[in-house]
């Protein structure tokens, strides 16, 4: 019976290649996409390409029945050839303290954590994950224990934005008062090794005629891939934050295994040379506080002296543990010691106070968590069936 059926599948026509989604295009693919597809004749591409892609990033809609200035003929054909379709959220969370998290899933096996923390930068900032796991193993990092499963696709990363904005009822895109006002590229994967899709994404998401977010309310964290960072500023015009964590290549090389490579001189040397860096555009410095690693009164003065001369913030962050990692967290009162010397020496150093602890959102948290529930959400069902 079943060498049957098995048979029957084999001989079948291949299904169809699924629609493609517009939500994730920039204004030159979806225009190009639009004519190729039949559904928009060359000559009415530029109007078609401006009424969609409005309908889309600044309305937020997600069926074409709702685009009342395109006719009816057209939307059937548009409808027949794409989708507006929003991912598969598995999973919704909102802490006690108002942070919320996702887990969508934008193919099978393709699971993204992205987090929205409201009070953070202008009014609120979403966490973006731009991989899925990550290639470099930064040993306080839990993401960097998982091996990088691919790089999420510029929709990829847009879907997270506009999932965000659904649940936050912020369509069409507010002018002032809105919630979410900053991204923040620090959730899982390293961006720079996957620039494409995130110059690509911050070209949607800051289109004026749509979520129109400012491309200065936007930050890409790296953990120091030098080659990329010209490109990145040139590109995107980015905000530029970078995950130092140590002071002296010995220590660095050990936290962040990439300082091998491309070593402390060499990075300071590429922030320097950002494009558009000045004091009202500063790099943050992201330090992470580990209990007798790097947290000392010596290493804050170390610290000071490495980034004098450049236009800085320093975030610094209390680890966040996770099941079997090799580090604690400093004390408070040894990190409120070492921002106190930051502070004395002239740089704004705020601790970046952990958020969203209780439905694991913190920084480092992400996705290992979700995965362990939902083992065990898997046991659960296997045990009731
Ligand atoms: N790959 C990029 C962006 C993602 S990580 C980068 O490394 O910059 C975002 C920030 O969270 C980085 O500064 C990273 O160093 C920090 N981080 C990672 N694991 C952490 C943990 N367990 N506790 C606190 N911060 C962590
Ligand atoms: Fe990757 Fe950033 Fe984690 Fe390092 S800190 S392993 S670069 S996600």
């Amino acid at each position: 019976m079943s060498v049957t059926l098995d048979l029957s599948r084999a001989t079948k026509a291949p299904a169809p290649a699924a629609p493609v989604n517009l939500t994730g295009l920039t204004r030159g693919q979806l225009s190009a996409a639009l004519v190729e597809s039949g559904a928009v004749e060359p000559a009415k591409a530029k109007m078609r390409t401006g009424q969609i892609w409005r309908w889309i990033q600044h309305f937020g809609v997600t069926d074409f029945e709702a685009m009342t200035d395109i006719d009816k003929a057209t939307r059937a054909k548009l409808a027949e050839r794409f989708t507006l379709a929003r991912p598969e959220i598995v999973e919704r969370q909102v802490s006690k303290d108002g942070t919320r998290k996702w887990l969508i899933r934008t193919a099978p096996g393709i699971e993204i954590e992205s987090v929205f923390i409201p009070g953070v930068g202008r009014a609120g900032a979403l966490c973006v994950s731009s991989q899925v796991g990550c290639t470099l193993n930064c040993t306080f990092c839990h993401t960097g224990t998982q091996a990088l499963v691919r790089n999420l696709t510029a929709a990829e990363i847009v879907a997270q934005v506009q999932v965000c904005r659904d649940d936050l009822g912020e369509w069409p895109s507010p002018k002032e008062d809105r919630q979410l006002s900053n991204v923040v590229f620090m959730g899982m994967g390293e961006p720079l090794y996957n620039l494409d899709a995130v110059a690509d994404a911050m070209e949607i998401i800051s289109d004026n005629e749509g979520i129109a977010l400012s491309r200065r309310r936007i930050t890409v964290s790296t953990s120091g891939v030098v080659t990329e960072l010209k490109a990145l500023g040139e590109r995107t015009q980015a905000m530029l934050a970078i995950s130092l964590h140590a002071t002296n290549d010995e220590l660095r090389e050990k936290l962040v295994p990439l300082n091998k490579k491309h070593p402390i001189a060499e990075l300071m040397a590429a922030i320097r040379a950002y494009p558009g860096l000045s004091n009202a555009r500063r790099v943050t410095f992201e330090y992470v506080m580990l209990k007798g690693v790097n947290d000392s009164p010596a290493d804050a003065k170390a610290l000071v002296k490495l980034v004098q001369g450049i236009p800085a913030k320093i975030n610094l962050i209390p680890f966040n543990p996770w099941p079997g990692s090799p580090y604690e967290c400093s004390d408070w009162g040894t990190i409120e010691t070492f921002a106190a010397i930051l502070n004395r020496a002239g740089y704004a150093s705020p601790i970046r106070t952990p958020r969203g602890r209780d439905i694991l959102a913190a920084c480092g948290q992400l996705k290992s968590e979700s995965e362990k529930l939902r083992a065990s959400a898997r046991r659960k069902l296997a045990a009731a069936g």
